[in-house]
């Protein structure tokens, strides 16, 4: 916030309600010089104007609007396009993946798309450091594997995708949809990735103010 838009919220809360036109004469200033700051306060959630009754503070924080919003941001609108390859991929060709495909992690599906594993860059790197034929090793040797992955569904909100990724200390989430489920055993199909850049995108349009 300006200095002035801080100035506006304090006028306002020790005078709700006032009118802009009254905003104006405390700030010395024309009250179409305040419009622009009015009308982003208003948008912003700081402000509620009521026609002619005037300017109501509501009480919320801008720290409280931001809370709001990455509870509400839903993970299927922000998720991006999984990279997964099979189980029987060679661990050469997953390290190429990761490459063509400008990702930190692969999920390893089975072929019709369920969730087995997850491989990061260092799981691959310790294997590249051993002396095994990299052309060999199938990637689901090396993979973290179901139950053991962390997952989040479209559903839930950016704020607890990114919780995970911190409590669990990784990179990625496979965003998944169930698709079968029994007693003990639960089908995951792979439909998206939540990576730790998701969460700096969505940082940064939100200090952009979109
Ligand atoms: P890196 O180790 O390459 O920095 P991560 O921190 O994401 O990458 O991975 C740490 C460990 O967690 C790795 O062994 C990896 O297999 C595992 N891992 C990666 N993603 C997940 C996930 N979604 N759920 C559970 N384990 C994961």
């Amino acid at each position: 916030m300006t200095p002035r838009q801080e100035q506006i919220i304090e006028i306002v809360k020790e005078h709700t309600p006032i009118t802009g036109e009254k905003i104006a004469n405390m700030l010395n200033v024309r009250r179409a010089t305040l419009r622009p700051d009015l009308a982003l306060l208003t948008m912003a959630g700081l402000l509620e104007a009521r026609p002619r009754v005037g300017y109501f503070h509501t009480g919320k924080t801008p720290y409280l609007l931001i809370a709001e919003e990455i509870r509400h941001l839903k993970v299927i609108e922000v998720k991006s396009v999984p990279v997964v390859v099979t189980g029987d991929t060679s661990v050469y060709d997953a390290i190429v993946s990761l490459f063509t495909e400008d990702v930190g992690t692969l999920f390893i599906v089975t072929s019709d798309g369920c969730l087995e594993g997850a491989v990061s860059r260092k799981d691959l790197l310790k294997v590249a450091l051993g002396r095994g034929d990299l052309h060999n090793i199938p990637v689901n040797v090396v993979m973290t594997r179901v139950p053991n992955v962390v997952t989040i569904s479209g559903e839930e909100s950016v704020y607890e995708a990114a919780q995970k990724l911190v409590e669990h200390e990784i990179d990625a989430l496979p965003v998944v949809e169930v698709v079968s489920q029994d007693d003990d055993n639960e089908q995951l199909k792979v439909i998206g990735r939540f990576t730790k850049t998701t969460v700096a995108r969505i940082f940064v349009e939100m200090g952009e103010g979109r």
